[in-house]
């Protein structure tokens, strides 16, 4: 904001700027008349982020303001793309009425909209969810609230678990603002930056406000009970301190928030299926990997909802699978009702089509923020519910569906009140009227006939005053200053009568107006301005009575979620063939027929290739699977790991058949991707997610590993997947499911040391085109990689197709010695990895690099001198003979070093 003495400015200006102090950390909207406006500063980006023109106020003054607005009626639009980008708004209302006002009108900040508060009233884009995090005890709470389900979720962790807990929590949450106390100041926001934690927007809470005493008090005061024991929350301080802090920040912004608010849950996290950050990219399960696009993700593959409702509730089915069976099984059953009769299906669909954002207008109700159009979607979306409530229980009653099928609907008292008292298309805004029908009120009704008569008798007046006169064109008018006048042009100014009194000169005509006409006009404008007053007051009654029925309507939305998920995944299941998966409590893993549920759709070129798969934790824990460049193999790993997370969330999987034991995580490390700009290399970050895995499996999680070790130099990268195999079987018996897709086919050789290791391969022909991919996956190990034939596929010049193979070639002796070192490591290899965890760390890596150094000349010309150097009598030196020996070494290092850069002056030549 530019600097001016506050004498300088105009009184409207210094009203601005003491509000705009108040609220340093928003965008601040000044209403003025008709139009929010945005000065200084805030105009500047509000203009750059809208896309809006940035004018000037005061233009000709030395230091003109910089400004832009938005129509009031439009505000809201805008708000939302500036809150979806981070930005805090305070809307900052005219508080009395200008006509009434002496001097400036009063203004005041109304509300504070802010990413994890702001509930729109269509858009789906922004989920106002706010969470709040502190450290009581070295225990950490985490609280979260979603404004449009009401749901508020806490947890807490030990503090040795900060980081891991946090992450694994943390996607699942998908926070629009991230709370925490105010005294940690910005280097804990740093320090949960470089954890990977970037939520759109931070704020704080101040420490007083951050105690286990305030906390209880304002869980008793907000939910109405007497204690925190229902909730879980007595014995959870930390937990409890979380929801205080959510419920304080709630309230200094807007004590309607509060109501918005369900009873709070007390999260036990290992009562999901946990699916990391890391995992969630990997699998593609909302977002793919090549544009951060929906196109090709699992989302949109089993997404076939049809509200919005149920669109976000199977996004957190996905994220959070389950892992208790009697409740995979409930939700099973009630998708397999649905399955199993399409006709009502279909039903139940076209129901579902025309029903909007309940929830939306629900919170929107409870903060007082719901305008007309609004209410209209509520009426809309009550229409088709006692019909679809009906195709229900057309349905066989089980699991999930048998506790919905015996809800009775609710919502028949406020469909009823709605459609009496909402015209069919009411205006943006109560402040224009217009909104109730005819017949809802009666009071209403008289003050409407009255200033409608009053119009008719307007027309009568002009038409008699005409005649009267014998003025043609005489006509009354309206406007707000002068109210009804009778206007005549200058032509017929001698026509006009006496008794009619001057009130304005035009350039062309004059305006009169007479007793009888100011008699009419305070009665038609006191009954439109007490229409309009009536109106605003029967919204308000309205209103209070529909909040009053908030909760029918939220549980009424959650079963309309419900339906719409569980009638979504069995479309998915019914198109795309998939089957009700067996979800047991056992260490089996057992796929026939599975296929890849976003490659089968988005190939249509070819077939897919159906694949089995068994593992178990006992004997068949870890399977190797070796073959060509593109033969399948990520593809196999991929679909294993996608269909356990859709059975266990409770959906059919593509399979012929599948059993699954429950799995409590998922962990994956596939392809390649950097993190450069938090200075990590692609290796690095390969390795940072390894030791992820390796760090937090247990024995009951599938382990998908593609690639390990390719970054690197290839004796590095063998050393280490073959490290990390060995201390995946040896650290765990029996031990965490697990896939491992490889080129290092050297690690075959790991299924005959360790019992549980298996060797899979993709199978593929050799034709005289070239090779021919079959995608089926089959037991045993594959001998070679057809990188070279993929190359050719995929277009390298033919020169250089050729040098590689001919290279390929003469590369083969180096196999072969590699084959006998392994043959010897395998000889030495001892059951106790971990009780002689040295030695077996020290000894792989040195032997794998023998076999390289002992091929290589100036290797061995330099281990002579240091054999030499090493045995040197120093003490029996004289001075001059250590110089010789020095200058004589000096020549032998040169020759080395020449040696090694010979190819290089070759290759200049
Ligand atoms: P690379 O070793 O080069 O990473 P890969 O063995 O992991 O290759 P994938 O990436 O799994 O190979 O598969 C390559 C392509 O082959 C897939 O994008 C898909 O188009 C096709 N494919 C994979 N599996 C099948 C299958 N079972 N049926 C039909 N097509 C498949």
């Amino acid at each position: 904001m530019n600097k001016r003495s506050r004498s300088s400015l105009t009184p409207l200006m210094q009203q601005y700027r003491e509000i705009k102090s108040k609220y340093q950390d928003c965008l601040l909207f000044f209403r003025l008349g008709d139009f929010y406006e945005l000065f200084y500063d805030d105009a500047v980006i509000a203009s750059r982020e809208l896309d809006l023109v940035l004018t000037t106020r005061d233009k000709g003054k030395q230091n003109p303001v910089p400004m832009c607005g938005v129509p009031w009626f439009t505000a809201e639009q805008y708000i939302e793309k500036l809150v979806e980008k981070g930005y805090r708004v305070a809307l900052c209302e005219q508080v009395e009425d200008p006509a009434l006002a002496k001097g400036l009108v009063r203004r005041e900040v109304v509300r504070v909209y802010t990413p994890g508060t702001f509930v729109s009233g269509t858009g789906d884009t922004v989920l106002p969810v706010v969470a709040s995090l502190c450290l009581h005890h070295k225990r950490y709470g985490l609280a979260w609230c979603n404004l449009l389900t009401g749901d508020i979720v806490a947890t807490e962790f030990e503090i040795e678990s900060f980081n891991r807990t946090l992450l694994d929590t943390w996607h699942m949450i998908q926070a629009k603002e991230f709370l925490l106390p105010e005294q940690w100041g910005r280097d804990h926001q740093q320090r949960l930056q470089e954890l990977g934690i970037h939520p759109p927007a931070w704020g704080s809470v101040p420490a007083w406000a951050i105690d286990e005493e305030y906390a209880h008090e304002m869980i008793c005061r907000t939910f109405r009970v007497m204690t925190c024991d229902a909730f879980d929350l007595t014995t959870h301080v930390s937990a409890r301190m979380a929801v205080g802090m959510l419920l304080h920040y709630l309230e200094e912004r807007d004590a309607h928030l509060l109501e918005t608010l369900n009873h709070p849950r007390f999260l036990h996290v290992q009562d999901r299926l946990i699916l990391d950050m890391v995992t969630i990219r990997n699998l593609e399960l909302f977002q793919n990997a090549r544009d951060g696009g929906a196109r090709g993700t699992l989302f949109s593959v089993i997404n076939k909802t049809l509200t919005p409702m149920g669109k976000r509730l199977l996004q957190d089915w996905l994220l959070k699978p389950l892992v208790h069976i009697e409740t995979i099984e409930e939700r099973l059953d009630a998708v397999e009702a649905f399955y199993r009769a399409p006709n009502v299906l279909d039903t139940i669909r076209d129901h579902l089509k025309t029903i909007p954002d309940i929830e939306r207008v629900c919170t929107r109700i409870q903060i007082h923020t719901a305008t007309p159009p609004d209410l209209l979607r509520l009426r809309n979306a009550l229409k088709p519910l006692p019909s679809l409530w009906t195709a229900l229980r057309q349905l066989e009653s089980k699991g999930l569906l048998r506790s919905l099928q015996n809800v009775h609907y609710l919502g028949e008292d406020v469909a009823e009140t709605l459609d009496k008292a909402l015209v069919d298309e009411p205006p943006v805004s109560i402040r224009d009227g217009g909104v109730f029908r005819e017949g809802y009120d009666r009071e209403l009704d008289e003050l409407r006939s009255i200033a409608q008569s009053s119009k008719t008798l307007l027309a009568r007046i002009e038409k008699r005053e005409r005649e009267r006169t014998g003025i043609p064109n005489l006509r009354v008018k309206y406007n707000k200053v002068f109210g009804y006048f009778i206007e005549v042009t200058k032509s017929y100014l001698h026509r006009v009568p006496d008794s009619y009194e001057r009130r304005q000169t035009l350039t062309n005509a004059e305006r009169f107006i007479t007793p009888e006409l100011k008699n009419l006009e305070e009665k038609i404008l006191t009954a439109e301005e007490r229409a309009l007053k009536r109106e605003q007051e029967l919204y308000q009654e309205l209103m209070y009575e529909l909040s009053r029925k908030v909760s029918v309507l939220r549980e009424l939305s959650r079963f309309v979620a419900l339906i719409d998920v569980l009638q979504s995944l069995a479309l998915t299941a019914l198109k795309n063939r998939y089957v009700r998966p067996r979800v047991i409590d056992s260490d089996v893993l057992e796929i026939h027929g599975g296929r890849h549920p976003v490659i089968e759709v988005l190939q249509k070129e070819k077939p897919f290739i159906p694949n089995d798969i068994q593992l178990n934790q006992r004997e068949k824990q870890i399977l190797v699977i070796t073959g060509p460049n593109m033969g399948g193999k990520s593809t196999y790993l991929r679909q294993t790991a996608l269909i356990c997370i859709l059975a266990q969330m409770g959906s059919f999987v593509p399979a012929d058949a599948a059993t699954i034991g429950v799995v409590d995580r998922v962990f994956t490390r596939v392809g390649a991707s950097d993190f450069l700009a938090q200075g990590q290399s692609t290796f690095m970050v390969e390795m940072l997610e390894t030791a992820y895995i390796l760090h937090h499996a247990t024995p009951k999680s599938l382990i998908v590993l593609d690639e390990i070790g390719r970054g690197t130099s290839t004796f590095d990268g063998l050393a280490i997947a073959w490290a990390v195999l060995e201390y995946i079987h040896e650290k765990w018996n029996p031990g965490p499911r697990t896939l491992f897709a490889t080129h290092f086919h050297e690690l075959v050789h790991l299924a005959k040391m360790y019992s549980r290791i298996h060797n899979l391969s993709v199978l593929v022909k050799e034709t005289e085109d070239g090779v021919l991919f079959l995608y089926q996956v089959v037991s045993g190990p594959c001998d070679q990689s057809y990188g070279v034939h993929v190359a050719q596929l995929a277009g390298l010049p033919e020169q250089v197709v050729q040098r590689a193979h001919t290279l390929l070639k003469q590369l083969g002796h180096l196999e072969d010695q590699l084959q006998e070192t392994l043959g010897n490591i395998r000889g030495t290899r001892p059951p106790a990895l971990f009780a002689q965890k040295k030695q077996a760390h020290k000894t792989f890596p040195y032997l794998v690099q023998k076999t390289l150094l002992d091929f290589d000349p100036s290797y061995q010309l330099s281990r002579k001198m240091l054999r030499e150097l090493s045995e040197l009598d120093l003490e029996s030196m004289r001075p001059i003979d250590a110089w010789h020996y020095l200058e004589d070494l000096q020549k032998k290092v040169r020759s080395v070093l020449a040696h090694e850069k010979v190819p290089n002056r070759k290759k200049r030549s």
